[in-house]
């Protein structure tokens, strides 16, 4: 079986067949799922929906850096972990992090400090809370190594849909973080030379769905039955069997998230 390690079943694209999405997934081996908060509402339907789908979604409660603009309140994050009721349903903080992306010249999730003190607050719960993150870091490695550096200790966590290159992977294995890899792996020329690099220890698969469909549904809205095209291309890119993709990834996930 495999465990599409993000997904965001909580957003508006599955309203109206959520269910057979879920469903068409576990036909197509993936039985398990977890489902990361963006904001407050998607944190909070995460949860929702893994009370609904327990023991299948799993949910993860965090402020994505576009919110950094909007001045979220993360004591609303606290409010969900500490519930007693939600324990076995929240295994993760995330997704946070950083994104210093631009948009025509400008960095589209806003001031950089502003996002560094949001990433900060959600590891600093996490802790506290004795969770792992999930990191979203889009052209801030360099940022974000340094967040962590102020730690007291390295967070266990992934960072999700991975994007770095060979030196950010270096540095991640070196604090123990796994990699997500995601359908943009069946496209982007890039992240075929960087993943046959990943180790197999360190390697979780997501589909980051309803984004990054992978080839060749391209264009479609993408869903998580599609994990197994993503395993399928990385055990092509490095010459193993499928099967060895599935258990690692598997036990992967399970470790990390204890799932
Ligand atoms: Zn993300």
């Amino acid at each position: 079986m495999y465990i599409d390690t993000h997904v965001q079943l909580n957003f508006a694209d599955y309203d109206s067949d959520r269910a057979m999405v879920i469903g068409n997934a576990k036909k197509a081996g993936v039985r398990q799922f977890v489902v990361p908060g963006v904001d407050h509402n998607s944190s909070r339907t995460a949860v929702l929906l893994a009370r609904q789908h327990e023991g299948v979604v799993f949910a993860a409660v965090g402020f994505h850096p576009y919110e950094a603009p909007h001045n979220p309140d993360v004591s609303y994050i606290e409010t969900l972990l500490k519930d007693e009721e939600n324990k076995k349903y929240i295994v993760a903080v995330g997704e946070c992090g950083l994104d210093y992306h631009e948009y025509k010249g400008e960095i589209a999730a806003g001031r950089k400090d502003v996002q560094q003190r949001l990433f900060e607050d959600q590891l600093t719960l996490a802790r506290t809370y004795d969770k792992p993150v999930i990191i979203h870091c889009r052209d801030a490695f360099e940022d974000m190594f340094s967040v962590i550096a102020r730690l007291p200790q390295p967070p266990r966590g992934v960072l999700h849909c991975f994007s770095g290159g060979l030196q950010d992977l270096r540095l991640a294995q070196e604090l123990g973080l796994y990699m997500g890899v995601d359908g943009n792996v069946t496209y982007s020329k890039q992240l075929m030379t960087i993943v046959p690099h990943i180790p197999l220890s360190m390697l979780l698969l997501e589909t980051d769905a309803p984004y990054l469909t992978p080839v060749p549904h391209r264009g479609d809205r993408n869903e998580p039955k599609y994990i197994p095209l993503i395993a399928d291309h990385i055990a092509k890119l490095r010459n193993i069997p499928v099967a060895d993709i599935m258990k690692a990834t598997t036990e992967n996930a399970r470790a990390l998230f204890s799932i």
